[in-house]
């Protein structure tokens, strides 16, 4: 309560914008997971690694826009190919030779992309990779995990099964080697799909184990169905995304967020037997797959820019490593305190959880301590650090070294301020 007060307080510009904007958009608000009681900053400016608030504080930009943010928010590479796009004219309503070079890009990076088509955002990846799936095998059955998100209406995650699409799931818990097999047994003839995070993402970063991952490839393989990769987070995990890393080939695969440079952007792909079923002159299905804004010119500048020039393999690897380094830290900070936070993740993601551990799957995290979540979230945004409300971090390349050094501090505070509270589980 004190802490909502001295936020409120601090904040008088965001409340009152606030206010204003719930007389058009339902609880102010456009996309729910930016929602937090009493209300959201909000932020009018921001660069490098920054975000500034209406308010006039600066803050360290540690969400990264749930991944989206990789680069930073004025990387000059990519702002510069932007500002040449929009020169040459935005929406052509035609072809163009950038798409074909941002599609050979991706193709050469991710091995279960054999050929690709571009969407908006991963949302609609996932919707038009679930629909090929089906159309591909006239199955109908699509397994999913609990805690799984592949966007607002393919969320597995809580009560948002009234708001998801109208096809036939089959929910497994993530991680369950044996369960998921035996569910899968159950359903192999009309099984169309398996839709998989090789790492939840807002389902708390939980890793998927590699046996888990590589049984799901075999089990899809014996079932007849497609197993399909949402890669639309973990693919900043290492250059060919998490199917490279962990050398799990998928039939079809989503990808999204940072790879359109900051911009609306998504893309689905597969093996070239799926895939083909979208060539309009071929000899396959010649499903339709349209969208006005698919290719549209200045994601495929901003996405091709950042391949070419800014995301080189050994830049990838150090943000993760980075990452890496900072959730090693952070897990010794609460360990050695005895506070009961666990820090999950791989690379450059990581989500701090109010629970003992280890987590593996989000049952893990039934326990989990509300209070402490929001206290760890107030106390760091008091001191300039913007992550997650769900206290998610997603480095960019605008953070560094130094800057998770001061994170690091800071968070050994907030154990020393509050950690004999959280320890005794009084709050
Ligand atoms: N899939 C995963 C794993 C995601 O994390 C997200 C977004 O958070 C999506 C799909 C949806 O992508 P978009 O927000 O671009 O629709």
């Amino acid at each position: 309560g004190e802490l909502r007060a001295a936020y409120s307080e601090a904040n008088p510009r965001s409340a009152e914008r606030h206010e204003r904007a719930r007389r058009s958009l339902p609880g102010g608000n456009t996309r729910t997971t930016l929602f937090y009681e009493p209300f959201p900053l909000v932020f009018d400016r921001a660069e490098d690694g920054y975000l500034h608030s209406l308010d006039g504080d600066r803050y360290l930009d540690l969400l990264g826009d749930y991944t989206a943010g990789l680069y930073g928010h004025s990387n000059p590479v990519l702002t510069k190919a932007l500002h040449a796009a929009i020169d040459e004219g935005m929406s052509f309503g035609a072809q163009t030779d950038r798409e074909e070079r941002f599609a050979a890009a991706l193709r050469g990076r991710f091995p279960g992309m054999e050929l690709l088509r571009f969407t908006n955002s991963g949302t609609e990846a996932n919707l038009m990779a679930v629909a090929s799936a089906r159309a591909h095998t006239g199955r109908s059955t699509i397994l999913v995990f609990r805690g799984g998100y592949h966007g607002g209406v393919l969320s597995f995650g809580n009560d948002n099964a009234p708001l998801n699409v109208p096809h036939r799931f089959l929910l497994c818990d993530y991680n369950d080697v044996e369960g998921t097999r035996a569910a899968i047994a159950g359903k192999a003839p009309d099984l169309a799909a398996i839709l998989v995070e090789p790492m939840l993402g807002s389902g708390g970063t939980i890793p998927g184990d590699p046996g888990f991952l590589r049984m799901l490839r075999e089990e899809a393989t014996r079932a007849g169905a497609l197993l399909i990769f949402d890669e639309v987070m973990t693919s900043r995990l290492a250059p060919g995304g998490l199917q490279r890393a962990l050398d799990v080939r998928p039939d079809l695969c989503t990808v999204g967020k940072y790879l359109g440079g900051g911009l609306s952007f998504g893309a689905f792909g597969g093996r070239a037997e799926v895939m083909n079923g979208f060539d309009p002159a071929g000899t396959g299905a010649r499903w339709a797959h349209a969208g006005t804004f698919n290719n549209n010119a200045l994601t495929m500048a901003a996405g091709l820019a950042g391949l070419e020039h800014v995301l080189t393999d050994s830049a990838l690897h150090e943000l993760n490593a980075r990452g890496d380094r900072l959730r090693g830290r952070l897990s010794a900070v609460f360990a050695e305190a005895g506070v009961p936070f666990t820090v999950t993740g791989r690379g450059s993601l990581l989500t701090f959880h109010p629970v003992s551990g280890p987590v593996s799957t989000p049952a893990d995290l039934a326990n989990a301590n509300p209070v402490a979540k929001e206290l760890l979230f107030f106390y760091l945004l008091d001191r300039g650090y913007w992550m997650a409300r769900r206290a998610m971090v997603s480095l960019s390349l605008a953070i560094s070294d130094q800057d998770c050094d001061e994170l690091v501090a800071t968070v050994e505070e907030f154990v020393a301020v509050h950690g004999a509270a959280l320890r005794d589980a009084v709050l």
